[in-house]
C-alpha cells in the first residue's frame, strides 16, 4: 500500500504509478478539487467520466460544515460522497491563512473565525490530523504555515521552521491515530520556504531527515509570485527530491502550469481554476482560452474544442453552450466545468504517453507554441 513506481522518465519529466487503498493512480495526474465534499456543481459520475483518478477534499470546509464527526458517523468521506476512488485531503492550513477572518497564530496553532457564521475555531497540527483521519482520505497533508508568495526572507524562514516543528507534531498524532488499524491513510509533508532557494532546500532537508515519507508535496506556490519564480523553485527542488516518491505541487493547475510542472518532475496537481473558470464560461483548448459567452459563438455550430472527447464537445455546439450561459441555464457552467477538467486530465494523460514513448520534449515545445500562439497571456 502507498507504493510508487516509476514507469518512465524523459529529462526531468516522470511517469509513475501510485497505489493507494482506494485504487491505483497513474501519474502525472490532475486532481479535481471537491472543496465541500463535491466537485463544484458536478455529479461524481461526471468527475469520474472526465477521467479523474483521485480528487481532493478540503479539511477547513468539511470541518465547518457538516463537521468531521458527522462525516465519520456516516462512514467517512468516501461513503458519504459515494466517491470510491482515491482521495486526498488538505490540512486546512491554506484556507485558515487565506479565507477565514481574524486569525491569531501562535506556536501551538491558529485561531480563526468561520467565514460561514463567524463562530470561533482553533486548528492545530494535532486537530488537523484528527479531522483528516475522521474524513478518511487515502492521503492526509501535514499542517503547514503558509505565507503570501512574496514574503520576506525572515518571514519565510520563520514559517518554514514552524512548518517543520508542526510536521513532527502532525506525524506523531497521525501515527497515534493510525496505530492498530489496517493501513488506510498516509501522511505527506509540505515543502515551504517561499521563493527563497536556501529556505526551500532547508525545508526539504528537514523533511527528509524526519522521514521516511510515501510522498512529498510542494506548497506555497501560485500564491502571487511570478511564473518564472515558481519554475525556479521547482528547478531548485527537483534534483534534491527523492526519485522514488510521488511529488505533489499544491494548488497549481492552469494548463501551462501543468505542462511546466510535469517538465520539472511534478507528478500530481490540483487547482480549482478548471471548475471556477468553467462556471464563468471560460474554456481551455489547445489554442488557448475560449470565452463561451462571446458574441462570435452565437451561430457557431462547431464543437467547443474539436479535439476533446467530453460530452460538451462531442454532443453540443458552441452556439448552444453560449445560449445556456446567456440564458443562465445551469447546464452551461456544468458542461464547461467538465470540459475544463477533461482538458487538464487529458493533458496529463497525453504527457504520460509522450514521456513513455520518449517524445515529451518535442511534444511539450509544440504544445507551448500552439497554446500561446493566439495571444493568450503567459
Ligand atoms: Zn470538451
Amino acid at each position: 500500500m502507498f507504493e510508487f513506481s516509476l514507469d518512465g522518465t524523459a529529462g526531468g519529466a516522470r511517469a509513475g504509478t501510485l497505489t493507494l487503498p482506494h485504487g491505483v493512480v497513474q501519474t502525472p495526474c490532475f486532481m479535481p478539487v471537491g472543496t465541500r465534499g463535491a466537485v463544484r456543481g458536478l455529479h461524481p459520475d461526471e468527475v469520474r467520466g472526465a477521467g479523474a483518478q483521485i480528487i481532493l477534499g478540503n479539511t477547513y470546509h468539511l470541518h465547518l460544515r457538516p463537521g468531521e464527526a458527522t462525516v465519520a458517523a456516516l462512514g467517512g468521506l468516501h461513503k458519504f460522497s459515494t466517491w470510491d476512488r482515491p482521495m486526498l485531503t488538505d490540512s486546512g492550513g491554506f484556507q485558515v491563512f487565506s479565507l477565514s477572518g481574524m486569525r491569531k497564530l501562535d506556536e501551538n496553532g491558529v485561531d480563526f473565525v468561520s467565514h460561514i457564521d463567524g463562530s470561533r475555531h482553533r486548528l492545530t497540527p494535532e486537530s488537523s490530523m484528527e479531522i483528516q483521519w475522521a474524513l478518511g482520505a487515502d492521503i492526509a497533508m501535514a499542517f503547514d504555515h503558509r505565507l503570501p508568495g512574496q514574503s520576506s526572507h525572515d518571514d519565510a524562514r520563520d514559517a518554514m521552521e514552524r512548518t517543520l516543528r508542526w510536521l513532527e507534531r502532525s506525524r506523531r498524532r497521525h501515527e497515534e491515530l493510525a496505530a492498530g488499524s489496517p493501513p488506510r491513510q498516509t501522511l505527506w509533508p509540505i515543502v515551504q520556504g517561499g521563493t527563497h532557494d536556501d529556505l526551500r532546500l532547508a525545508s526539504l532537508e528537514g523533511i527528509l531527515e524526519r522521514g521516511p515519507w510515501t510522498g512529498v508535496a510542494i506548497g506555497g506556490l501560485s500564491v502571487g509570485e511570478t511564473k518564472p519564480a515558481m519554475h525556479h523553485v521547482l528547478d531548485v527542488l527537483s534534483p534534491q527530491l527523492p526519485t522514488d516518491r510521488p511529488r505533489y505541487l499544491m494548488g497549481v493547475g492552469f494548463p501551462d502550469d501543468l505542462l511546466e510542472g510535469i517538465a520539472r518532475g511534478v507528478d500530481m496537481f490540483d487547482c480549482v481554476a478548471a471548475t471556477r473558470n468553467g462556471r464563468h464560461g471560460s474554456a481551455w483548448t489547445a489554442d488557448g482560452k475560449v470565452q463561451v459567452r462571446g458574441a462570435p459563438l452565437r451561430l457557431d455550430e462547431g464543437p467547443l474544442d474539436p479535439e476533446c472527447d467530453c460530452e460538451g464537445c462531442t454532443r453540443f455546439s458552441r452556439a448552444y453552450l453560449r445560449h445556456l450561459f446567456v440564458a443562465e441555464e445551469q447546464l452551461g457552467p456544468r458542461l464547461v466545468s467538465i470540459h475544463n477538467l477533461r482538458f487538464l486530465i487529458r493533458l496529463a494523460e497525453t504527457a504520460r504517453l509522450r514521456i513513455l514513448d520518449g517524445t515529451f520534449d518535442t511534444w511539450a515545445a509544440a504544445w507551448r507554441q500552439r497554446y500561446f500562439a493566439k495571444g493568450n497571456a503567459k
